[in-house]
Parts: structure tokens; sequence; C-alpha cells
């Protein structure tokens, strides 16, 4: 019976006291609505009070999508920088208030110029999706990244001390030195230089510890690049 309603995207009655009424949106169904204990068949103000159901159904799974879009940086899948600001904020404030650990990643692209003025612009969008895909493979599912500018992605690392940080940057370095990527049939190879930096009294705001793992960045491409500084 649910696989009429599937098939044919209508609403499905049986005797059992249920109805079940599938909600479209694009003509894909994301939601089915089933009613115990009512018999719906003739009852034109249930129906019409479904309809309204569905359509602030509809309206808010539309609104979720755009905020979705407003958030997500096209290219990457990542986090726009706005965002990726906001959720550090949010999560500085919860370090603060429970006296967790937070921590920060800048992560800067080496030579990146060189590398698209060498094979094009198409070829290092593609490197900058496969760096971001590297970077959320190494990360946990509650820490986040975003792209803080061109070719810089940030990374909050939630609950997560001095140590294991480093562990983590080190991890998404290597990793990232290690993958061939491929794009238009070019094989590639890139290192990044990350600059990292965790919660403490001298980085205790978001501008602060953002300031503090730039800096640490910074420091690691003077040093010769591909490798991981932590702030001081
Ligand atoms: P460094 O090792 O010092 O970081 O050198 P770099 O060449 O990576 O740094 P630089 O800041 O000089 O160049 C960054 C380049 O990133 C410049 C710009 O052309 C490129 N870029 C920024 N955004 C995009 C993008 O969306 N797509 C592509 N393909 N390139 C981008
Ligand atoms: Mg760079
Ligand atoms: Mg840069």
């Amino acid at each position: 019976i649910y696989q009429a309603m599937f098939q044919e995207k209508k609403p499905v009655h049986w005797d059992g006291g249920k109805d079940a009424y599938p909600v479209l949106i694009h003509d894909r169904i994301f939601a089915v609505l089933t009613l115990v204990g009512v018999q719906a068949n003739n009852d034109p103000l249930l129906f019409i009070l479904i309809d309204r159901f569905v359509s602030e159904l509809q309206r808010v799974k539309l609104y979720e999508s755009v905020q979705n879009l407003a958030i997500t940086d096209g290219l990457t899948g990542i986090y726009v920088r706005h965002h990726l600001v906001e959720r550090l904020e949010g999560e500085m404030e919860r370090s603060k208030r429970l006296n967790l650990k937070l921590s920060f990643l800048m992560i800067d692209i080496d030579f990146f110029k060189h590398f698209n003025d060498e094979y094009g612009h198409l070829v290092g969008d593609v490197v900058l999706r496969q760096v971001a895909e590297t970077i959320k493979k190494n990360i946990r599912e509650l820490d986040f990244v975003g792209r803080y500018g061109g070719e810089e992605f940030g990374v909050g690392l939630i609950e997560t001390d001095e140590a294991t940080t480093l562990l983590v940057a080190e991890r998404i370095r290597s990793a990232i030195q290690d993958s061939v990527f491929s794009a238009y049939g070019e094989k590639l190879t890139v290192s990044v230089s990350i600059g990292a930096a965790s919660v403490s009294p001298k980085f205790d705001s978001v501008s602060a510890i953002i300031d503090g793992a730039d800096a640490a960045m910074y420091e690691a491409k003077k040093l010769g690049r591909n490798r991981v500084c932590v702030a001081g």
C-alpha cells in the first residue's frame, strides 16, 4: 500500500483507520503524514487542515534549505566565513561558561597562486574542494570547518586540548601531503601550512584566537611551509 503511495505520490487509505499523506517538495516525498483513529475519507474540513499542515511543513523545509544555502560555501560545501566565525563565537561562549577547552586551526594552501597559474582556475577549484574534503575526513562530526578566505580554511575543535589539537593538525597536514588529487586529467599534490591556537588567558576571545592561529600559520610559512605551528 505504501509502494502505491511512493509511486503515484497520492494519499492512500485503508480500512485500519489510517490514512497516509505524502508530503512533497519538488515532486519528492520528504515526509509521510499518517492519521490514526480518524476517518478522513469524507471529511472536507479535515482535508483542509491536512492541506494547511502539509504546506506549513513544506514552508519550514524550504526555509531550512535557504538557510543552508546562506551558510554553505558553494564551491566546497563547508561553512562560509561569516558562519564559521558565528559558530566559533557560540563555542567560545560555551567554553567560557562551562570551562571547556576549545581550539582553532588556520589552514592555508602552500603556493596556491603558482598552482592556479600553472594549471588554471578550474583545476585550482577542484583542489580547493578536495582539500576541504580531506580536512572534513580528519575531524570529528562535532568539529566544524569553513572557508576563511580564498584558499584559507578555519577549523574549530570542540573540547580539544593543546596536545590533541597538535595531533589533529598534524593528521590533517600529512593527509593532504599524502593525497594525490586528480583534476581534469592532472595528478596533483599540494601541501598546507597550519597555525593552531587554543583558548587560554591570552586567547580568550574569537578575534584573539583567530589572530593567534593566523600568526602561527604565517610562522609556519616562514619556517618553510608544509608544517604546523602553535600560537605562543
Ligand atoms: P603561500 O604559500 O604563501 O600561501 O602562497 P599562495 O600562493 O598560496 O598565497 P597567495 O595569497 O599569494 O595566493 C592565494 C591565491 O589563491 C590567489 C588566488 O588566485 C587564489 N584563489 C583564491 N580564491 C580562489 C578560488 O576560489 N579558486 C581558485 N582557483 N583560486 C583561488
Ligand atoms: Mg596560500
Ligand atoms: Mg592565503
